[in-house]
């Protein structure tokens, strides 16, 4: 299959682009470089470098390498930021994802995956949440998302592209040539791993007064090889005449704060202080994905669901490449 990653040189699009040329495909990359990194873009793919707002450069791509499928990792994915900078979200990750879909149906890709996210579900009725959770989007990112999904919807109806939408929940770890490098960090394991690494004096835990066990939030951290292949096995299924779906990913059990800071602990053998802080704005107790459904339709499990796993492969990258890919 010829798959194009819009995306592909960030964190979750260069790894699932990493898994899809190991699986045999060929891939093209394209993305800005805005947020992902030439670097992490693998070896033997194509890259384009474009801009989702340019819709010629985005047609040009499409036209030129013809894939059957597309999968869209490209866009501004911060809860916080989307809070206090909406149009990014609300008028750029919907007009970019609408370029890259026209583009799409007009050459007739044949299935299409959206990264969607658990911010669909704000203040869940039940927890493990399930695909059957009514959507309530909890900020302008997570509104841009289910926008799309709809957007989606209409493809589907209007062209009969298929598709699938992805909601993942905490994506997290690393491959042996990939991780995560974002500027400015916002994520729990790799500040927490820049404490490890001496790049940071502390970590703030961000509330520890939430209704659970420990006090300190709940989350899904799922590894990332485990939602690339994810990704893989629903465009395989997109491909050989599925209908479009929905899946929520996660590992399906959840993890908090406070254990993944001890754990990181356990494994890089540092002290790792920690201080609770307040609240972060937005942040539900306990975030919990139900991934039966995938599990059923298309056989996915996680390969990696062990907490100490998923650190480990994250704390190998980081040792390896403390600057991110940076040289
Ligand atoms: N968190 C924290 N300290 C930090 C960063 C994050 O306590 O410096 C908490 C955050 O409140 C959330 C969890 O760690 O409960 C995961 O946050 P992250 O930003 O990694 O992912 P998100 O859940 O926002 O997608």
């Amino acid at each position: 299959m010829k798959i194009l990653v819009a995306g592909g040189a960030g964190y979750i699009g260069s790894i699932t682009t990493e898994r899809l040329i190991k699986a045999g495909a060929d891939v093209v990359v394209f993305d800005n470089l805005y947020q992902g990194h030439r670097d992490a873009v693998h070896p033997q793919a194509g890259f384009v470098q474009g801009d989702l707002a340019d819709k010629t450069a985005v047609e040009s791509a499409i036209a030129t390498h013809k894939p059957d499928g597309v999968m869209h990792f490209a866009s501004y994915t911060l809860v916080g930021e989307s809070m206090t900078q909406p149009f990014l979200y609300l008028r750029d990750n919907v007009m970019n994802g609408l370029n890259l879909m026209e583009a799409a149906v007009k050459h007739g890709v044949k299935g299409f995956i959206l990264s969607s996210t658990a911010n669909l579900f704000d203040d869940p009725e039940r927890i493990p949440i399930a695909e059957t959770e009514r959507i309530v989007p909890g900020s302008p990112y997570g509104e841009s998302k289910h926008i799309l999904e709809r957007n989606l919807h209409w493809m589907d109806r209007l062209y009969s592209m298929k598709y699938a939408c992805l909601r993942y929940f905490n994506a997290c770890g690393a491959s042996a040539e990939r991780g995560e490098d974002h500027d400015p960090e916002t994520h729990l394991i790799p500040l927490v791993l820049d404490v490890a690494l001496g790049q940071r004096e502390k970590i703030a835990i961000f509330g520890d007064d939430y209704d659970t066990p420990d006090g300190s939030c709940v989350r899904d951290y799922i590894h990332v090889i485990d939602l690339a292949e994810a990704h893989i096995l629903a465009m395989q299924a997109l491909l050989d005449g599925g209908e479009s779906r929905k899946y929520n990913l996660g590992n399906g059990r959840g993890f908090s704060v406070k254990e993944v800071i001890q754990t990181a602990r356990e494994v890089t053998g540092h002290p790792i202080p920690a201080e609770a802080g307040p609240r972060r704005p937005g942040d539900p107790d306990i975030l919990i994905a139900s991934s039966e459904t995938i599990n059923q339709e298309l056989g996915w499990r996680p390969q990696f669901p062990e907490l100490r796993q998923i650190i480990e492969t994250a704390w190998n990258w980081h040792q390896a490449n403390p600057n991110g890919y940076e040289k």
